[in-house]
């Protein structure tokens, strides 16, 4: 196998990898040190991005859907002029309430991406670190971990 097949491979979720595939893989990465290196290199970045905050739907955005939804023609017409105000006003609280947390959102996102940015970073350098290194010498490392991983 060649290592640029190897290296797709290696960013392929391991449930959607063909078995046979898997084994050319583990058995690729059992001689190639880059390969196996690039293979943690990934490994930590998944990890990294699963601690990525999951954003929140919009505050009453269920509520607004479901009266949306249920909305009976017939009542609508009649008192618009009288709830034209309410609803406005609603709205205004409504979109407030949507923005003040939007704002509160992007600024703890904003936070938590240049921490991951620069755990990104760190990578990147040890990366480099590695590949000085490589060029170097040849290390023989043991393959139980890769092979838990399948
Ligand atoms: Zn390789």
């Amino acid at each position: 196998m060649k290592c640029s097949k190897a290296k797709k491979l290696i960013v392929t979720s391991p449930e959607r990898r063909k078995e046979k595939d898997k084994n050319a893989l583990i058995e690729h990465l059992r001689y190639c040190e880059e390969c196996r290196q690039y293979y943690h290199y990934i490994k930590k970045l998944d990890h990294l991005l699963t601690q990525l905050p999951q954003p929140e739907p919009p505050p009453f955005l269920l509520t607004r859907i479901k009266s949306e939804i249920h909305t009976d023609e017939s009542t609508v017409w009649i008192p618009v002029k009288k709830l034209a105000w309410g609803v406005l006003y609603t709205i205004f609280i409504l979109l407030s309430a949507f923005l003040g947390n939007k704002i509160g959102e992007h600024i703890f996102y904003i936070e938590e991406k240049q921490a991951i940015l620069a755990e990104v970073n760190e990578l990147n350098e040890e990366w480099s670190i590695f590949e000085q290194e490589w060029n170097n010498q040849t290390v023989e490392v043991p393959l139980s971990e890769v092979e838990n991983e399948q």
